[in-house]
């Protein structure tokens, strides 16, 4: 699957020192780097929903949420193609779908992923779906899910994921849609999680060793 074009971040990028954001006094001492502020997220989300209508006919789409880390994407990305829908001709009508997915421990992959929540998949037969993700890492978890999800007949699918990140453990999958490519490291933040730890956190950033140690299972 051919994934579009997006920011590259390079393996030597040193991101953006903490103390130019505003971040909670609970993670100051266990990050590393702010590695994409939310206003730059805000920003390729916006073209990310543009993209998506432009490539995607306006017949009525479901959007699909991918629990819990995806959630703050899915909210801004379809805020925008709400915005797109209330000013063009030919607005896309939306729903929302959630699924709750989990495959990691700490930040390690398990190998093994659950659907362990959400709305029942059977509902998808004959719609054109668009799952929102928040990063693919190996790519398991969209493989799993766009198998489970194929079994419901949809009459398209499309993913979307505001991060991909660089892994030599990576099976090759790519999606239809990605906000940026990042280097090998646990990011967190933006809603993205290190056991449930880091959700309240604004930027995407880079934890350290002592926050893995700190909220380790
Ligand atoms: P994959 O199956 O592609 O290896 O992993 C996908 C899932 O693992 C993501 O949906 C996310 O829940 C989790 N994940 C992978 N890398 C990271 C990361 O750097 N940070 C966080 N918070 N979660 C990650």
């Amino acid at each position: 699957m051919s994934q579009s074009k997006c920011i590259k971040i390079s393996d030597d990028d040193k991101g953006y020192p903490l103390e130019m954001f505003c971040i909670p006094k609970h993670y100051e001492n266990h990050l590393s780097h702010v590695m994409i502020p939310k206003g730059l997220i805000d920003d390729r989300t916006e073209k990310l929903a543009k993209d998506i209508k432009e490539k995607l006919s306006d017949e009525p789409l479901v959007c699909l949420c991918v629990l819990k880390g995806g959630y703050k994407f899915f909210a801004d990305l379809v805020d925008h193609l709400k915005s797109m829908n209330n000013v063009q001709n030919d607005p896309i009508p939306l729903k929302v779908d959630f699924i709750r997915l989990r495959s990691y421990v700490d930040d390690k992959s398990t190998g093994d992923v659950e659907v362990i929540g959400g709305d029942a998949l059977h509902h998808l037969e004959g719609k054109n779906v668009l799952i929102v993700e928040d990063i693919v890492d190996t790519g398991k978890t969209m493989q799993y899910l766009l198998r489970k999800l194929q079994v419901h007949n949809p009459k398209s699918i499309n993913v979307v994921s505001l991060l991909v990140k660089r892994t030599p453990l990576s099976v090759g999958y790519k999606p239809d849609f990605a906000g940026f490519e990042i280097p090998n490291h646990f990011v967190i933040g933006y809603a993205l999680d290190y056991n449930e730890y880091f959700r309240d956190l604004q930027h995407v950033c880079v934890i350290n060793e002592a926050g893995k140690l700190k909220y380790a299972s």
